[in-house]
């Protein structure tokens, strides 16, 4: 019962566990306050920090600032079963006295990735990204004759084979 305040590291060992991700040389600091009563408990989190991420057209390495809020409520519950979650509200059996927050802290930061993200324009409007790189990648897709396979393609297949 109360409030109670916890503080979290995100770091590279914590993004580690979630190797799907783009989040590299993270240093994300989770302020906690948590305040329970009898039927529920409210989280508030406060984000800050930051990671890096690659452009999506060029591959150079972009810093994603982190700083932002959120609140989850958390309802008590004798049986969660057929109770669904939602977004921020969240069910838990009452006698649980963890919550594993891992999930959680972990989509919510990846979530401040934008889907695109790209390195940012110079003063007259112009790309920043590697223009070599961008050339090269632009290049590869169209000239590809249709049903050719690149060296990797036929490394996987050799492989595939003599499975
Ligand atoms: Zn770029």
């Amino acid at each position: 019962m109360g409030r109670h305040t916890f503080r979290y590291r995100l770091d590279d060992a914590f993004f580690a566990c979630f190797p799907e991700g783009d989040i590299r040389q993270a240093d994300v600091t989770v302020d906690l306050t948590l305040e329970r009563t009898e039927r529920l408990m409210r989280l508030d989190f406060d984000f800050a920090g930051r990671f890096k991420t690659v452009c999506d057209r060029c591959l150079n390495e972009l810093d994603c600032p982190v700083a932002f809020q959120d609140e989850v409520i958390v309802r008590f519950t004798a049986d969660t079963e057929g109770k669904e979650d939602e977004d921020n509200l969240w069910w838990v059996e009452e006698h649980r006295d963890k919550l594993d927050l891992s999930q959680y802290l972990y989509e919510t930061v990846a979530l401040q990735r934008p889907i695109q993200m790209f390195c940012p324009e110079d003063e007259a409007g112009r790309s920043t990204c590697n223009a070599a790189v961008v050339e090269r990648m632009g290049a590869s897709q169209p000239t590809e004759p249709t049903g050719a396979l690149s060296e990797d393609n036929l490394a996987v297949l050799r492989k595939l084979k003599n499975v």
